[in-house]
This record gives C-alpha cells, sequence and structure tokens, in this order.
C-alpha cells in the first residue's frame, strides 16, 4: 500500500499535477485534496474490477431477468459491507419481450431468416444463454405485415429527400435501413411517419463487420450471425417507463393504457444480422442506389421497391417487470443535505461485458475506496450517493423513474450527477453541463494517461489537433486553455437529471482505440471485452481515478466549483451556429430555386437515371438573434464578475453554494420544450429527429432545422429570457459576495 502510494505520487508530480489550486478549494486545502486523491487512486484495485467484471457477466443479465436480480443483490450487498446504506429501490414497469419473431422473403425467391446468434466455440460465454433475450427491438408495436422491402439507407430525414428525389415512397411498404448514423429508434419513427408499414433495421459489414476489420473471434468486428438489440421507444418524446411519463412508476401510480403510450412504435420493427440481410437486399431491384448508400455486402444495392417482398410478423409479451435500482448513500460529514450522485446502470441486453458493466465496475471501485477513506476518519463533506441503475437499455427507465419519483428531494438537493456507462481504451471523453467544463479540464490534467507519461489532456488535445478540421477546431485544439467538453444529447442515465430536472450532469468514458462490432450482441462478453477492448482494465482504472476525482472534489470543495466562463463561452459558439446554420440553409435554398428556375437542374440530370430535382422550398426568412446576443453578452459579464470575486479565496456561505448547485435549474423552463414537455433545458436536448445526437439550443435550432420559421423568434425570446435568468443568478451571488 505505502509502496503504491509513493509511486502515484511520483507519477503525479512528473505530470505536473500539483502545480495547482483545484476549483473551489484555497492552497492548503488543495494539497489535503491532493493527497486525499492519491490515497483514493491506490486503494483502487484492477484485479478485483476484473474480477467484479467476470462476475457480472457470467449470464444475461437484462431487467426482469434472474441473473439481473441476482445482481443487484450482490451489488447491495458489496456496497452495504463497505459501510453504505442501501436501499433498493423498485419500479414496476412495461417491458415488452418477444413472443413471435417471423422474417421471411416471401418473392421473387424464398428465404426464411434465422434470427439467431451463434454460439462460438472460442467464446464459451456465447453459450451461457440462460433467460437469453433473442434479437428483438424493445418497443415495437405487435405487427403482422406484408410489403415490398424499399431500401432507406440510414433511415435519417436526408436520406428520405434522396428517395423522394427518385420519386420513391415508402408508403404500404417496408422500409429496410442500415444500423448506424442516427439512434435506432429514430428509423422506424420516420418510416412510419413516411407510411410505411414496416421496418427491418440490419447491421451492414461496411460499418461494423468484415468492411470494417477481422470479425469475432479472429478481431473485435460484428459477428456475421450478430444482431444489436436495443429499444425504438421514442426517447426524444419522453424516456422512462412509457406508461408513466413524468411520475415514478411505483406500485400504485396512475397508468396509461398501453394504446395511449405515445412512445410505443407505430409501425412493427425487427432487427437482423448481416447474414440475414444479405439475401434481402440481393433480391432488391429498382434503381442502383447513390455511391454514398452503398454498404459492404458484394451485392449492387437497389432503392427497390421490391420486387423482394417480404412477410414480418413480429408479437409481444406486454408484461411488467420488477426494476431493481440499487441506491447507495454515505452521509456527508457537514453537509449531508447536499447530494452528489454518481450513476451506472447494471442491466444488459445480453452478458453485456462492455455495456454497461466496463463502467460499473469503476464505479464499485471507487465505491469501495470512499467508503474506506471515510472509515480512515476521511469522509466526504457532502453525501454521496452510487447508484447502479436497473433497466437502462429499454429506454433509461431505471434512472428516470427515480429521477421522476423523488423529483422534488433532487431538485432541492442534488448538486450534480456524474454517469458512466460502456467504457472501452484511447482517449477521455467527456460531456456535460458546461458550468462544470473547468473543473473537468483540471481532472483530465491530473489524470495520466496509463500507458503513456501525459495527462489525459495532453492525450486528448493531441487528437484533437490531429483531426480537427474546421478553423474553429483547429483554433481550439492549438490556442483554448481548456479543452470543451461536449454537450449531451442522450443515450444514458444523465438524461433525467439534467434534461428533466436541470442538475448539473456529466457523462465519462474512454474510447477511440477498442473498436468492435459487440454492442447489444450476444458476443458482448467477459472474453470480447478482456481480449479487444481494455486488457487488464488499465482504462478502467483510470476511469475510476476520473470520476472518483470528479465526486470527491464536489463533495468537499468549500466553494462548488461551478464557473460561468465557460458556459458563456460554450453558449456563445452555439448562438454562432444558429445564425451559420439560418444563413447556410438560406442561402442553399434559394441557390436550389434558382437552379430550378433557370432550367440547370433539368438540363444536367441524366434522362436515363430516375433522380429528378429537388422539390422547390420555402425561402428562409432573416431573424433577428439580438435578443441571444445581449442575452450572452450579459452572462458573459456576470461569468467574469464572478470569477473575480470567486479568486478571492474567502469561503462562500452555504447560500452561495446553494445558489451555485441550483443554476443549472435556471436553464430550464416547466413547459419544457414545444412538442414535449418532458424535456425542460432549454441549451440542451436530444434530437426530435437524431435521438442521441444533441441539439443546443433546441428550440430556436430545431424550429430552423424543420422549417418551421413562424416559430423561430418566440424561441429565441425563451431562450435569451432562460440565459438571461441564469445571469441574474450569478449577479446576485455575486453581490452577496461584494457584502
Ligand atoms: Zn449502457
Amino acid at each position: 500500500m505505502r509502496y503504491l502510494f509513493l509511486a502515484m505520487a511520483m507519477v503525479s508530480i512528473g505530470g505536473a499535477a500539483y502545480a495547482q489550486e483545484i476549483l473551489g478549494f484555497d492552497t492548503a486545502g488543495s494539497k489535503a485534496q491532493y493527497s486525499l486523491e492519491a490515497d483514493f487512486d491506490a486503494k483502487l484495485d484492477k484485479q478485483e474490477m476484473d474480477a467484479w467484471l467476470k462476475k457480472f457477466s457470467a449470464r444475461p443479465h437484462h431487467v426482469g431477468s434472474t441473473a439481473g436480480k441476482e445482481n443487484a443483490i450482490l451489488i447491495a450487498d458489496l456496497l452495504r459491507s463497505w459501510g453504505y446504506e442501501v436501499e433498493i429501490a423498485e419500479y414496476e414497469i412495461l417491458l415488452p419481450t418477444p413472443i413471435t419473431r417471423e422474417l421471411e422473403l416471401v418473392s421473387p425467391t424464398k428465404f426464411t431468416a434465422s434470427l439467431e446468434e451463434d454460439s462460438l466455440p472460442e467464446d464459451p460465454s456465447t453459450s451461457v444463454r440462460d433467460e437469453l433475450l433473442p434479437p428483438y427491438n424493445a418497443f415495437s408495436i405487435d405487427g403482422d405485415v406484408e410489403g415490398e422491402l424499399v431500401f432507406v439507407n440510414y433511415g435519417r430525414p436526408e436520406d428520405y429527400e434522396v428517395l423522394e428525389r427518385h420519386g420513391i415512397d415508402v408508403a404500404g411498404k417496408i422500409a429496410i435501413a442500415k444500423y448506424g448514423m442516427s439512434w435506432r429508434g429514430i428509423k422506424p419513427k420516420l418510416a412510419g411517419e413516411k407510411g410505411a408499414i414496416g421496418t427491418i433495421i440490419y447491421s451492414d459489414p461496411a460499418d461494423e463487420g468484415y468492411g470494417a476489420g477481422d470479425v469475432y473471434p479472429k478481431g473485435p468486428f460484428k459477428h456475421p450471425s450478430a444482431v444489436q438489440r436495443g429499444s425504438v421507444m421514442d426517447m426524444p418524446t419522453y424516456p422512462g417507463d412509457v406508461l408513466t411519463p413524468g411520475i415514478g412508476a411505483t406500485k400504485r401510480a396512475r397508468r396509461l393504457g398501453i394504446k395511449d403510450a405515445e412512445t410505443i412504435t407505430k409501425i412493427p420493427v425487427l432487427p437482423i444480422s448481416e447474414r440475414d440481410a444479405l439475401p434481402l437486399l440481393a433480391a432488391m431491384g429498382g434503381a442502383v442506389v447513390p455511391p454514398e448508400w452503398r454498404g459492404g455486402f458484394p451485392v449492387t444495392y437497389h432503392f427497390g421497391p421490391g420486387p423482394a417482398r417480404v412477410h414480418l410478423k413480429v408479437e409481444f409479451n406486454w408484461q411488467k417487470v420488477t426494476a431493481y435500482d440499487v441506491i447507495a448513500t454515505l452521509k456527508g460529514s457537514e453537509y449531508p443535505d447536499e447530494w452528489v450522485i454518481r450513476g451506472n446502470h447494471h442491466d444488459g441486453w445480453n452478458h453485456g461485458a462492455a455495456d454497461p458493466l466496463s463502467g460499473l465496475v469503476a464505479l464499485l471501485a471507487e465505491a469501495r475506496s470512499v467508503a474506506e477513506l471515510a472509515k480512515a476518519g476521511r469522509p466526504p463533506r457532502r453525501t454521496i450517493v452510487y447508484a447502479a441503475w436497473d433497466a437502462e437499455e429499454p429506454g433509461l427507465i431505471g434512472s428516470t423513474e427515480w429521477a421522476e419519483h423523488h423529483a422534488r428531494d433532487l431538485k432541492e438537493h442534488a448538486v450534480a450527477y456524474l454517469n458512466t456507462d460502456g467504457s472501452s481504451r484511447g482517449f477521455i471523453g467527456i460531456g456535460g453541463s458546461h458550468v462544470l467544463e473547468r473543473f473537468f479540464n483540471q481532472i483530465m490534467e491530473d489524470v495520466q494517461d496509463p500507458r503513456m507519461d501525459i495527462s489525459l489532456k495532453e492525450r486528448r488535445r493531441a487528437l484533437l489537433k490531429l483531426n480537427a478540421k474546421t478553423e474553429r477546431e483547429k483554433d481550439d485544439a492549438r490556442n483554448r486553455s481548456d479543452l470543451r467538453i461536449y454537450p449531451m444529447g442522450s443515450g444514458s442515465d444523465y438524461t433525467p437529471f439534467l434534461q428533466h430536472l436541470g442538475i448539473a450532469s456529466a457523462n465519462m468514458g474512454f474510447g477511440g482505440e477498442g473498436a468492435g462490432g459487440s454492442y447489444h450482441t450476444l458476443y458482448d462478453t467477459y472474453e470480447h471485452y478482456s481480449t479487444w477492448r481494455d486488457p487488464g482494465l488499465v482504462y478502467g482504472e483510470a476511469l475510476a481515478q476520473v470520476a472518483g476525482r470528479a465526486t470527491l472534489r464536489l463533495a468537499n470543495a468549500p466553494r462548488l466549483p461551478f464557473e460561468f466562463k465557460g458556459l458563456a463561452d460554450n453558449i456563445s459558439l452555439y448562438i454562432t451556429e444558429l445564425e451559420e446554420l439560418a444563413d447556410k440553409r438560406r442561402n442553399d435554398i434559394e441557390l436550389r430555386n434558382n437552379l430550378l428556375d433557370d432550367g440547370t437542374y433539368a438540363a444536367a440530370l441524366d434522362p436515363t437515371k430516375t433522380l429528378g430535382p429537388p422539390k422547390r422550398e420555402e425561402p428562409v426568412p432573416y431573424f433577428n438573434f439580438a435578443p441571444l446576443k445581449n442575452a450572452i453578452d450579459r452572462l458573459q459579464r456576470a461569468a467574469d464578475a464572478y470569477h473575480e470575486a470567486a479568486a478571492s479565496g474567502t469561503s462562500p456561505s452555504r447560500e452561495v453554494n446553494k445558489l451555485l448547485y441550483s443554476s443549472e435549474r435556471l436553464l430550464t423552463r416547466e413547459a419544457g420544450l414545444s412538442g414535449r414537455s418532458w424535456y425542460k433545458h432549454h441549451i440542451y436536448a436530444p434530437g426530435f429527429y437524431t435521438g442521441y445526437g444533441v441539439k443546443t439550443i433546441p428550440g430556436v435550432r430545431e424550429a430552423i432545422e424543420q422549417s418551421e420559421y413562424d416559430a423561430v423568434q418566440e424561441q429565441v425570446e425563451i431562450a435569451s429570457q432562460v440565459i438571461d435568468r441564469m445571469s441574474q443568478r450569478i449577479e446576485s451571488i455575486v453581490a452577496i459576495e461584494a457584502n
């Protein structure tokens, strides 16, 4: 132990870690905190993390399964044994599981899809199939349909524009879409809006299979029989239990009827493997797709419709199951009513080694270390809550239900929510509330890359410098002292905390080097993870160092480390992007309309091909962004003033800390976003038509993107007011501190 501590400290000094004062601490406090963190690091144990990974991924452990419940109990027992007060919060949630899955090509040739994944002798876990859920998309509606196939590429809005120019309509047809490029739930949502009667989603070998690299078990990429499971619930409308939007799914909660649940798909959908997709695509005719739509199969890709006709039948058991959220609390010694929440889900679609257990074992290692420090007389000053969520996979259900159930207390007490999920190796990626941008930059400076003698921040900056494309990205990578943390859309358990409750949140993980196609397939096993992702969990340990520092600093800082200059700078960037978006859209549409009018399209298009001219579009009016610019100007000034006030070094009052941590709430409005009131944050939201992908200042951005020009000005006003409320808050903090 002692030896380990010295080794860690020296590494840190080599990385110049002790050179700075930690945000929110004075000099003496920083020194004590650095010493605490060195002890925290010394207690992390990769072998133990690896053993947990192996144990919890031994069997499929989706919500509602025996192994899922047993894992929850084991996790609770561990946390209790370390000294946490542990509760298993139970929610009764709707979880459809498949009864019937049938897909056949009925003409011009016959083929029946196997819809099964192969067990591999090289990976014994793939033969452990207790209660394994077969490949399906959760929250597809039941359906029995037959129709011609239309190939829709990735099934995004822009793909339908291409189809339209080729005169192809999916109405009454079955859309076949590739996985990737958008969140999967968008594919059936959009196909349904366009009149399709069913959707098939497949994994193209170019993206994750043999076109990308050697396939499992020879390499990490997608086995030809592998199928990505996953939810197609309409999460951009609301996540969580489909029957209890906005309230906790307790036993006695008032529930919607299944037919009234808005977030279940309107048409049936089924995911299939590369092996099952090839005969379908090979049987298709019609015009040849553009080059950028082609995938990796050795066939010519056609749009259809037909002559391939398929019969698709899916039927589900719409039963309620119990979700088990493990909630472990360590009371703060000085500010017990201020809570730092750190979560990762525990349910997986299958064995779930990468997703979610690679993140969960980091959380467990952190929790053990923090508890031991507390026992040795160094408890956290604020309360720390460790959460292992259930039912994330079908739609962020466990976290959403808990957050909705405890909404009032969380709004009052939650300082921040820190999330991890599946992690890999390579470069640190951090997203979240920009009030925490400076805070996380310090952490990236203070943690070393486990394989190189540089900090995580230096390593990430090197990557950004290499990959920067635009002038702005180049300038940021070279000259911006803080690396930007990315704005969050959705895709993991931070969504209810950030976007529904307005709790400052972050998501952390490593990636970029541990490639592969095991995601949500039978092959996301311990064997796959420890061979191809993060052998020995060296980056898993680094993740625990990052998330552990974030948790401990937020728990112990005399002044909560919220900072507003980064927030102002990022919002300012988003406003610039909105102006550029409007200008670009205006110019593009005007150009296309002119080319239509002067006959250019007619003259240039190949008359033997089906590609027609684009349709005429409504011109984009000029918008007045001045209210946003005035708002950001005020925010920048307020942020500078707070920066000065905080630098004076005095410890703030409890009142000030509360004003600081509750400031993120002011970026939300009770009325929510237009058409989806569950989403209340007005700076960050998942895109209505991108799913996981973020839309910043979503009210304004989506009104422009979706050609709802009449709504833009009102949305500009709303966003400006939200930013003004934040400025007002910061100004009032500065005023208190001046007294
Ligand atoms: Zn996950």
